[in-house]
């Protein structure tokens, strides 16, 4: 089994992430607690209808999902927190890349296709950051959770949302088959890229309301995908990187996802992270190989940027002979040098 530390010498350093978690949660919770106060008044009696307007008007269609009855938001809740679980499971004590990729294909086709990609974490980072400094904007308890759930997932066990949760990250993680190695060098310096997109899609939330803008949500290359619907330029910008994604490992969240960078930062001080540890893996180099996101430094995952997807393992001799899920045969395997591995 991995060795991980104990709670007693992890708590102080997940001290700091976590309060600033529970200060993110008061500075959100009053808005949205006083929304259920606040009285609706339509500003016309009539809306104006097609037929009404006439000359041929068409009302434009709309590209955003409709709202959903309060019982479903629960839901989708509780189905986030439960597949951050089983996604945590699966991939730190399961040890199994097969029901990983069964997991994401569920979430995908759920809060992909289904949801059409909306609200996720990673645009309510938006909603957030308002409700942070406008406080007559208020932002549902909902999406409050489903902005903190995988934060939280994160001080635990690393990024289990983009390990088979997200559906940005699900629709490029199946496209990943003949990837290459990208030179480390270069691989860092694109990281700093979805920084510079976090501070700018904030930047553009907290601006006043008549100016406000929500970036993430506005340019968001999959949700077209997910909804058969959107800007031509956009659907091509999300075709592109899927196409790209066949040979260059999830391009969109190793350098681009803004809520990616927040969640590097926090799974910095998990406690429990995706590891490969000698104790239980051969140590040899394969699995360093087999990562196509680079994710693995000195034979070991490195926290930050490890999804949790588990490809490393199947190149595993010794996991191999404990499962019988790889997918290279482990005499194969355990003769060939790291540069062949697969
Ligand atoms: S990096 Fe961003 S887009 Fe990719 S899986 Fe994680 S949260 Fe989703
Ligand atoms: S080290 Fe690489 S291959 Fe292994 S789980 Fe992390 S991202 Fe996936």
């Amino acid at each position: 089994m991995p060795r991980c530390a104990s709670l007693g010498t992890v708590l102080p350093r997940v001290a700091g992430p976590g309060l600033l978690l529970v200060l993110v949660l008061f500075g959100v919770s009053g808005p949205a607690a006083a929304q259920e106060h606040v009285e609706y008044e339509r500003p016309v009696d009539v809306a104006p209808t097609e037929d009404t307007i006439g000359e041929g008007y068409v009302t434009p269609e709309v590209q955003r999902p409709r709202p959903r009855a309060a019982a479903w938001q629960i839901a989708d809740v509780v189905l986030l927190a439960a597949a951050l679980g089983v996604a945590a499971w699966l991939a730190i004590w399961r040890r199994q890349r097969g029901w990983l990729v069964a997991l994401t294909t569920a979430c995908l086709l759920y809060f992909g296709f289904y949801r059409e990609g909306c609200v996720c974490p990673i645009g309510s980072t938006q909603n957030v950051a308002v409700a942070l400094v406008d406080h007559t904007y208020a932002v549902p308890h909902y999406v409050i959770a489903l902005f903190v759930l995988p934060l939280v997932a994160a001080l635990f066990f690393g990024r289990v949302f983009c390990a088979g949760v997200c559906p940005l990250g699900a629709i490029q993680e199946l496209m990943v088959l003949k990837p290459v190695e990208v030179p480390r060098r270069l691989d860092k310096a694109l990281g700093w890229l979805k920084w510079i997109y976090l501070g700018t899609a904030l930047y553009y939330a907290v601006l006043p309301a008549i100016e406000r803008d929500f970036v993430i949500c506005r340019f968001d290359p999959f949700v077209g995908l997910f909804r058969f619907t959107g800007a031509a330029w956009l659907l091509m910008v999300g075709g592109a990187f899927l196409v790209v994604g066949i040979f260059v490992g999830r391009p969109y969240c190793r350098w681009l996802c803004p809520y990616g960078a927040l969640l590097s930062a926090f799974s910095r001080y998990a406690w429990r992270p995706f590891s490969i540890t000698p104790s239980r893996e051969l140590d040899c180099g394969l699995c360093q190989s087999a990562c196509p996101y680079g994710a693995i430094e000195e034979r070991r995952a490195v926290r930050t940027s490890c999804f949790a997807c588990g490809r490393c393992y199947r190149s595993c001799p010794v996991h191999h002979a404990e499962t019988p899920e790889s997918v290279v045969p482990a005499a194969e395997l355990a003769g060939r040098p790291p540069e062949a591995a697969p």
